[in-house]
């Protein structure tokens, strides 16, 4: 029995079920109870809301979001072996836990929730960037979540939380920082994982913004960001010119010089860059 319910402990749940890893579904999972119940209690009190998890495997991080009184789960699962496991948590804890099986990138899991509705999850490596993009751009702000409570690569919590001037400060800074509040909540070593995974992990705890910090259009700023890190050893002058022969011009009246690099520019000066792009 573990400490946070009458459940059966993870190591027995997936010795029950075959969950044998799969590395192709990104599965490093999470059995210390104590642990899932922490990370869930970085979302801060969920007992009047909806919690959409993604990728909930044998269920670690889903009961620590029910122990600690997350009001409905929606748990969204690529893996149909996973689902005997995860049923057995619905049973325990009637009418909270709805489980979807299928692949995150194509359920429309807003559409299934009521909110208030924050986001927990130990993410899938190779979804988890997507993913964390996809929420934060959608056209019509403030989204569908208040809180994004997420498992990460450190090296990409990194990219999240990071400053202009570091070799993190890119695309994912711009866009986690321009519309939400990111801090890095907690680091996870390898041996927290079953199997462990060979790079350390990072729980980024993000809250959106009632309105975004600086006004821009959110395609012609993704557009700017991804056309000046793409090259981003370059002047922007030059790594720019595809957004029209006067880019100089429109970077001096965003009040950039032509030749700055892209990681020297601030997320207020992107964004007067994108409104300059934008007026045509
Ligand atoms: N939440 C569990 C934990 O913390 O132990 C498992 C986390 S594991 C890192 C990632 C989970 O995401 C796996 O259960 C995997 O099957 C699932 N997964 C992978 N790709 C997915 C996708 N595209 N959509 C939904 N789930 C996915």
């Amino acid at each position: 029995m573990s400490a946070i319910d009458d459940l059966p402990p993870l190591r027995s749940v997936i010795a029950d079920h075959g969950l044998s890893a799969k590395k192709a579904l990104g599965q490093n999972f999470l059995l210390d109870l104590n642990l899932t119940a922490k990370i869930a209690r970085q979302a801060g009190d969920m007992s009047g809301c909806d919690v959409l998890e993604i990728g909930p495997g044998p269920g670690g991080l889903t009961r620590g979001l029910l122990a600690e009184g997350a009001r409905r789960v929606l748990a969204v699962e690529k893996d149909a072996r996973c689902l005997p496991a995860l049923e057995q948590i619905a049973a325990r804890y009637p009418g909270r836990l709805e489980i979807v099986q299928g692949d995150a990138l194509d359920i429309d899991a807003a559409a299934r929730l009521n909110a208030p509705v924050r986001v927990v999850a130990n993410l899938p490596y190779n979804v988890g960037t997507e993913l964390l993009v996809r929420w934060l751009t959608p056209r019509d702000w403030p989204p569908f979540w208040e809180s994004l409570t997420l498992m990460f690569q450190r090296e990409v919590a990194e990219r999240i939380v990071a400053r202009p001037g570091s070799k993190a400060y890119g695309r994912l800074a711009l866009l986690a920082q321009w519309r939400a509040d990111a801090r890095i909540v907690m680091a996870l070593p390898p041996g927290a994982f079953t199997p462990p995974p060979k790079i350390d992990s990072a729980v980024v705890h993000l809250t959106a913004r009632a309105t975004p910090r600086f006004e821009a259009d959110p395609k012609v700023l993704e557009r700017v960001v991804a056309m000046a890190f793409n090259q981003r050893r370059k002047m922007l002058r030059s790594a720019l010119k595809g957004l029209g022969p006067d880019i100089e011009d429109r970077l001096r009246a965003a009040g950039i010089a032509p030749t700055e690099r892209a990681e020297q520019v601030s997320l207020e000066g992107f964004c007067a860059l994108a409104r300059e792009v934008a007026r045509g």
